[in-house]
């Protein structure tokens, strides 16, 4: 493969790097060429697995703990893997960055100064915006001249109305940015599209897609833009998540505090040991806690299922009304258990899920006389950075 018919792209967080390359035909079209991941970093066992666009190992093997201690020492494994595999590098990268802040509504070419900009916005996303960044650094210091995109999951909630976008405190914290930025944004963006292909009749409609996953949102969508989402200044708030807690009345937080938990204490606590796995105290496997016979395991799909079926149906105030509703993601997708548990809660609506629909994941899973349709919609977050940087870098 030569340099001009690639992109890469690289989606990093805190314990794993995940790579995918796609190829770029004669019509702008992008073909899968190989997806890697480079899992248990910081973990006595990383591991590096790759697989062709077939399914067929490429790679499979331990990482030694010393080279992957961290998601910059594992970008530079997975480079050196890359420069192995690949005959001169891609035509550019194109990275997942979870928070753009206030001003960037679209993806961008990085340079030092946007490098700097979003190194501001560690804060607001502790758990991701860092990991994000490592590769892009590591790239800019080994391949200065390799053109490289962040993309935002911020960015496709910029179109919220200035209500959608505010929470309810002094207008003085709206201007230093606290505000509803929204997240998941690159997934609603690939369903919204992917919508417009597979379920033209949709087009034009309102849509509440609900991104299921380790992280949990949803997002209201008018003519497939996004007005509104469960998710808000940081990727807590909101649904209840694998390990998140979702919607939390701020005075716990000061419960806490005056206990003496400290702001790091406090932040680990939020990101790492609530949702599903603090309420079943078993773990934020979903597929774990559908097999489990443990009480806690029920109450935590109980508690899961209501308060997503309850932010989902909310978000139909946005936009007075809802033609259809999306699930997607890894629980979305994959447990049919979880969506007929969710649906449950839709009963009095008149939406109904059709067992034998729902059991082969759709995509449509509601019944012909169900009052709204509901769908499965698998996300695709890599293509949209694909497409998102070819269209950067190489402009129609
Ligand atoms: P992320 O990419 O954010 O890490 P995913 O979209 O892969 O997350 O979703 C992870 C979640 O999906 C986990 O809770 C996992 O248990 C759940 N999941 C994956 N496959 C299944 C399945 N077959 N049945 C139920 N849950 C599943």
């Amino acid at each position: 493969m030569n340099r001009q018919d690639t992109i890469l792209v690289i989606n990093a967080g805190s314990s794993s790097i995940k790579f995918y390359l796609y190829g770029v035909g004669a019509e702008r079209e992008l073909s899968p060429l190989l997806g890697g991941q480079l899992e248990g970093i910081g973990t006595p066992r990383p591991r590096l697995r790759v697989r062709d666009a077939q399914g067929q190992t490429m790679t499979e093997r331990h990482i030694n703990p010393g080279h992957a201690a961290n998601v910059r020492d594992a970008q530079e494994v997975v480079g050196t893997w890359l420069s192995g595999h690949l005959s001169g590098s891609p035509m550019a990268v194109g990275h997942r960055v979870v928070h753009g802040g206030p001003d960037l509504h679209a993806p961008v070419r990085v340079d030092d100064a946007i490098i700097e900009k979003l190194q501001t916005y560690h804060s607001l996303a502790p758990l991701h915006q860092a990991n994000n960044l490592a590769p892009i650094q590591v790239i800019r210091e080994r391949l200065p001249d390799l053109p490289q995109v962040a993309c935002f999951d911020t960015a496709f909630h910029r179109t919220h109305s200035a209500v959608a976008d505010r929470y309810a405190v002094p207008e003085s914290l709206y201007q230093e940015g606290v505000r509803r930025y929204g997240f998941h944004g690159l997934s609603y963006e690939y369903v919204a599209q992917r919508l417009e292909r597979v379920l033209p009749e949709l087009r034009g409609g309102k849509i509440v897609a609900a991104h299921l996953g380790s992280g949990v949102s949803a997002c209201a969508m008018v003519d497939g833009k996004s007005v509104d989402s469960t998710m808000g200044f940081t990727a807590l708030e909101g649904l209840p998540m694998g390990t998140r807690p979702g919607r939390l009345d701020p005075g716990i937080v000061l419960w806490l505090m005056e206990r003496g938990m400290s702001h790091d204490d406090i932040q680990h606590f939020l990101y790492h040991d609530c949702g599903l796995k603090g309420l079943s105290g078993i773990g934020n496997d979903m597929r774990e806690l559908e097999a489990s016979e443990a009480p806690a395991a029920r109450m935590a799909l109980d508690y899961f299922a209501w308060r997503v079926a309850e932010g989902m149906i909310g978000l139909g105030c946005a936009m007075n009304g809802i033609d259809a509703i999306i699930f997607t993601a890894g629980i979305g997708e994959n447990s049919p258990g979880m969506r007929a548990r969710i649906a449950r809660h839709w009963e009095w609506l008149g939406i109904r899920i059709d067992a034998e629909r729902n059991a082969r994941h759709g995509p449509r899973i509601s019944t012909e006389d169900s009052k709204t349709g509901v769908y499965v919609v698998r996300t695709n977050e890599e293509l949209i950075i694909a497409q998102h940087t070819l269209d950067l870098v190489a402009p129609r």
